[in-house]
């Protein structure tokens, strides 16, 4: 192991607590990072992730937030700073649906979603680049979805708030890149969680049906992607959407 590999680096992971998020937050602490585990209401659950990265042999702790709430998403990376010294990635994960066809859709709906999926990026990466361009360097990842590339009906304020974070990335690689930041996205595709559950379970074979792997994404398999952009190895890739969807859109 290298000098640099040995100092661990420090994680904030937003929506830590459940589903992909949980998978990417214990993915990092395997591989020896420091984790700030943000949760939204499932402390039980939060603090469940914290003793599996002990168990890894790193260090963890849970730390609420609503990261649609600008004023407690800004608290993360004061956590950040506070507990563990500084802040190397943020894996901006935390996310919700309110499917509805459009003309139904009520304003609640539609701030929910943008709020929480999107405009929470700001609220999240703005303080977080600060440490990162006074120590010249850091990752950055944003989980997007392939709704947000290819649209998906119920789906537009989602979808929007999807394609408005892959905006976010290619403005934010090119205004950062300089300071040796990286700054990419990962579009899972049908992922078995809390959030996929209720989708009826035609509409997940038809997916199948149509994906060359014929399978849908496990939670590991967003994770690995995560894992690898934050790696040594990504080091001169940004800007990016990595598509983990088994190849559904060819
Ligand atoms: P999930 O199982 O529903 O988990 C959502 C996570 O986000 C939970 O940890 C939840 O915290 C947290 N969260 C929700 N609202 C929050 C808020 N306002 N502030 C802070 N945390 C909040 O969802 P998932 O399927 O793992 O999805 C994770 C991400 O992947 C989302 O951005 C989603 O859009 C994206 N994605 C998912 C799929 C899929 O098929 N599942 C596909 C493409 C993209 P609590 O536990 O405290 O509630």
């Amino acid at each position: 192991m290298s000098e640099v590999e040995a100092k661990p680096r420090i994680a904030l992971v937003t929506g830590g607590s459940r589903g992909i998020g949980r998978a990417i937050a214990i993915r990092l602490g395997e591989g020896g990072a420091r984790v700030i585990v943000n949760y939204h209401s499932n402390a039980e659950a939060a603090d469940e992730v914290v003793s599996a990265v002990q168990s890894a042999g790193s260090e963890a702790i849970a730390v609420k937030a609503d990261v649609s709430r600008g004023d407690e998403a800004g608290g993360l990376v004061e956590a950040a700073i506070e507990h563990f010294g500084g802040l190397d990635i943020v894996v901006h994960n935390a996310g919700t649906t309110r499917d509805m066809l459009l003309a139904r859709m009520t304003d609640d709906d539609i701030d929910t979603v943008i709020d929480t999926n999107l405009k929470s990026a700001f609220h999240i990466i703005r303080p977080a680049l600060r440490p990162m361009m006074r120590q010249r360097s850091g990752r950055i990842v944003c989980i997007s979805s392939i709704a947000g590339l290819d649209g998906n009906p119920g789906q537009t304020n989602y979808a929007a708030s999807k394609a408005g974070l892959i905006g976010l990335v290619m403005s934010l690689a090119k205004e950062v890149g300089a300071r040796g930041i990286t700054v990419n996205a990962v579009a899972p595709g049908y992922v078995t969680t809390d959030m996929t559950a209720a989708l009826p379970d035609e509409l997940i074979q038809r997916a199948i049906e149509h994906t060359p792997l014929r399978r849908t994404a496990t939670v590991d398999d967003v994770a690995g992607a995560v894992a690898f952009l934050v790696s040594d190895d990504a080091a001169f890739i940004t800007g990016q959407v990595v598509r983990v969807d088994g190849g559904l859109h060819l």
